[in-house]
């Protein structure tokens, strides 16, 4: 596939966005996720989109919703506030809906690889959990990823949580001022520890590659150069 390294896109005319890579995560100003990796910047203005949202297109099928066919809308159509049946997080901006059934999906979220391989085992994505999430201990909505062997179960909307922590955890040593700025740049990265009691860093132990791939699948750049920048976060 052709990669522009330069586009005019429709929610940002007024400048060309340039394509660039980022070990800063950042706040899609499409989807209004975090992502980190590959994105269009506007060189000018603080405004970026995941590449994924960026160049996404028009329609596509999901092997998870056979017959379904997802339009691309720059707003929801629906009046109420959705979510994403891949991650649970809120739909905002940029989305993927199927008319017919009404299911959505973040541009990134639809582009999770159905496969990952983080070198020393493969890791499949579900429609749902078959058992526990080593992270919430449930077995509650949404997309997962599961090992080969069976060992790691790992909700999407969790992986991004344990993003969260492992980037809170290493930057509030830092400077707790970053966290502050970073929390209210990216609002997703918000008050997502809903789960303290099943915390404890035991998934970064158990998955340590294995999370790191998920989470840099789930920040729209499933690359394995990513997953060692995101090693930072989860060490
Ligand atoms: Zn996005
Ligand atoms: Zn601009
Ligand atoms: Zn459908
Ligand atoms: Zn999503
Ligand atoms: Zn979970």
């Amino acid at each position: 596939m052709r990669i522009d390294k330069e586009i005019i896109h429709p929610i940002h005319p007024q400048h060309k966005l340039k394509l660039v890579y980022t070990e800063t995560p950042f706040k899609c100003d499409g989807c209004k996720e975090a992502g980190i990796g590959l994105k269009y910047a506007c060189q000018r203005c603080e405004f970026d989109l995941h590449k994924t949202c960026a160049v996404a297109p028009a329609t596509i099928n999901h092997p998870f919703y056979k017959g379904c066919e997802f339009e691309f809308k720059y707003k929801h159509p629906g009046r109420e506030m959705r979510i994403c049946d891949a991650c649970r997080n809120d739909v905002v901006e940029f989305v993927y809906h199927c008319k017919g059934c009404g299911f959505d999906m973040h541009p990134c979220c639809a582009n999770l690889p159905q496969a990952l391989d983080d070198g020393e085992r493969h890791l499949y994505l579900y429609l749902k959990l078959s058992s526990s999430c080593h992270h919430c201990g449930g077995k509650g909505p949404g997309w997962s990823y599961r090992s080969q062997c069976k060992t790691i179960n790992l909700h999407v909307s969790c992986a991004k949580e344990l993003l969260v922590e492992s980037w809170q955890a290493m930057h509030l040593k830092v400077d707790r001022n970053k966290v502050r700025e970073m929390q209210t740049r990216i609002p997703g990265l918000k008050g997502t520890s809903k789960n303290q009691h099943a915390r404890g860093g035991k998934v970064s132990q158990i998955a340590g590659g294995a999370a790191r791939l998920i989470v840099s699948a789930i920040l729209g750049d499933p690359t394995a150069i990513i997953s060692a920048v995101i090693g930072g976060f989860l060490s």
